[in-house]
């Protein structure tokens, strides 16, 4: 016997499997409704005040989307990571929060940030 949840995600396989496309489409466009929401929460530009990018406008901190990350403010993106937490779980996350936990940062400012913190040799002595 198949109550109504089962028969919903039944079908929802089933279309899944039929429209592989449409599918990856409608995760597509989720993740980037997600990311556009978060960002926004985040100010929408590199969280770092000493940041080096000068803007088209010439202003200073990274406003272009391309080149920005969400960091986590004290450096637990690694554990979340091998939780096994997927890009829209951070998205999801960052929407949830209430306390600061994340912040916005370039691509150079995070690289910084994880080097002068040492964060990239936690994560390759971790794992595996
Ligand atoms: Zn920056």
């Amino acid at each position: 016997m198949k109550n109504n949840r089962d028969k919903r995600l039944a079908s929802q396989r089933k279309w899944k499997k039929e429209n592989p496309e449409k599918f990856k489409n409608s995760l597509r466009k989720h993740a980037e409704k997600m990311k556009k929401a978060a960002y926004e929460k985040l100010g929408n530009r590199c969280n770092n005040p000493g940041c080096g990018w000068i803007n088209y406008d010439g202003s200073r901190g990274c406003e272009d989307p391309r080149c920005l990350q969400i960091d986590h403010v004290n450096g637990g993106g690694n554990i979340e990571r091998k939780k096994g937490v997927r890009t829209i779980g951070t998205y999801r996350h960052v929407l949830m929060d209430k306390k600061g936990l994340y912040q916005l940062l370039c691509a150079n400012c995070n690289w910084i940030k994880r080097v002068s913190l040492k964060e990239h040799l936690g994560r390759s002595t971790g794992g595996l």
